[in-house]
């Protein structure tokens, strides 16, 4: 079912539940949107009940969709290799994009599974991301990506590195605590 707003349409599941005795409305991470009726309810009084709770749902949806599920456990090997493909077009994409700020000459970006670091640049100027990127919300990638890009031109956290940083990202220092906050399996 689809419910239109002048913002959105969003698309919602309608179960009818024996046992239900009001209308129940979850929205969860994957962005199912599903609303259970009791047997017969009408499908007027589900369409109001959607209204008065639109801007909920809608804020819901926005926030999962910042906010990847972190995995409970360890991916199989296939779907690693398939987040792992996933991971590198995203840090391509972040670098080229904010690379654009700066221009440094880079060699390779690669994604892997280093469980100890986000991230890292190393001397070659190979930039390396971990695959898990792909769960965190997307300002925190973006800082990620700037923070590596500009190791390419300090190697170390100096004064001048986070000068640097800021240049792209101001607010890179309720970033890095943030990023500091989602752990890595
Ligand atoms: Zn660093």
């Amino acid at each position: 079912m689809i419910f239109k707003t002048d913002k959105q349409n969003v698309a919602y599941k309608l179960k009818h539940s024996r046992r239900a005795r009001n209308l129940r409305l979850a929205v969860y991470y994957t962005g199912d949107v599903v609303v259970t009726a009791p047997l017969g309810f009408e499908v007027g009084r589900i369409e109001d009940f959607l209204q008065q709770k639109i801007s909920w749902v809608i804020k819901k949806l926005d926030f999962f969709k910042n906010h990847h599920p972190a995995p409970i456990r360890k991916a199989s090997r296939k779907e690693y290799l398939n987040q792992k493909a996933a991971a590198l077009v995203l840090a391509k994409q972040k670098v080229v994009l904010w690379n654009q700020r700066y221009n440094f000459f880079y060699n390779r970006v690669s994604v892997k599974n280093q469980s100890t670091r986000w991230g890292s640049c190393s001397r070659k100027r190979n930039l390396n991301f971990n695959y898990q990127i792909l769960y965190l919300p997307d300002y925190l990638v973006d800082y990620l990506v700037v923070h590596e890009l500009c190791h390419l031109q300090e190697f170390n956290h100096s004064a001048k590195f986070w000068t640097l940083v800021s240049l792209a990202i101001p607010n890179y220092k309720i970033c890095r605590k943030e990023l500091k906050n989602h752990e890595r399996i």
